[in-house]
């Protein structure tokens, strides 16, 4: 699943495609992907892009009016090609959207749990999007924000991190991995850490984050960026997928368990 730093990836990539170009139309080659296909998507008719931000795990294209809304779902993938040199797709190619005559910009999702959305307001009131929590790399996500939620709730560390409401998109590998490097257990109760242990947290959070983006997102199963280069954060991981492998640190075996059904992996010995 593509999370923040591979979001942020593709929309960095993405962008000098697009900026300031114009959407002349589009092709759809499937009706519904989690959602429909918004209408005003399937007749999209030159179409100026002022701008391609990212939110979460979202991505947003900014036309003067309206703004066009995509989460890649598990699988989803966007590439830019050259109209001339493209004309095959296959069946899992279910988006086009034609710019300036000459560039195309797909959209491929082999599970089709991604979708688009027509935002007519304002995007940031968009059902989704304005219920997402702070971003983790905006400075309003500091260690007392964080603290001032850990110490109210009597919930594992890891489940908070993931919740969206307070922060949004750290996902799961940057979840285990920035406790791991934090050495605070994943299931630790949140009210027992203190402010010190936060301040590392946030710090890592941070730069795991700005890491992962700098190499390009971690390549999970199908994760891949627009260019068909491969993110290759994965061979930092810690902990995340290394089950019965050895810590790099105390070459104790990585343990994982389950928490509200996503895989967890730590270190015993390392992590309190
Ligand atoms: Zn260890």
């Amino acid at each position: 699943m593509p999370e923040l730093p591979e979001v942020e990836v593709i929309k960095n990539m993405i962008l000098p495609y697009l900026k300031e170009k114009i959407i002349n139309y589009s092709i759809i080659r499937t009706k519904k992907l989690k959602y429909i296909i918004p209408n005003n998507i399937i007749k999209i008719n030159n179409q100026k892009i002022l701008d391609i931000k990212r939110r979460g795990r979202y991505i947003i294209i900014i036309l003067l009016k309206n703004t066009i809304i995509i989460h890649l779902g598990m699988t989803g993938k966007l590439c830019i090609l050259n109209k001339n040199d493209n004309i095959f797709y296959s069946k899992h190619d279910h988006i086009d959207l034609i710019i300036d005559n000459n560039l195309i910009l797909r959209y491929t999702d082999v599970r089709k749990f991604g979708f688009w959305l027509w935002e007519i307001k304002n995007y940031k009131k968009n059902v989704f999007l304005k219920k997402l929590g702070t971003e983790p790399l905006t400075t309003k996500f500091n260690n007392l924000y964080l603290y001032n939620f850990t110490k109210k709730k009597n919930i594992a560390i890891k489940i908070l991190l993931m919740d969206n409401k307070i922060v949004t998109g750290i996902g799961n590998i940057y979840a285990n991995e920035s406790l791991f490097l934090s050495k605070i257990s994943p299931v630790r109760i949140s009210n027992t850490l203190n402010f010190k242990e936060i301040t590392i947290l946030v710090k890592n959070i941070k730069n795991i984050l700005y890491k992962s983006i700098k190499y390009g997102g971690s390549t999970i199963c199908n994760y891949k960026l627009p260019n068909n280069n491969i993110g290759n954060f994965s061979k930092y991981f810690f902990v995340y997928g290394k089950k019965d492998k050895l810590c790099k640190i105390c070459k104790n075996k990585i343990t994982r368990i389950f928490q509200r059904n996503r895989s967890t992996f730590f270190c015993y010995k390392c992590q309190k």
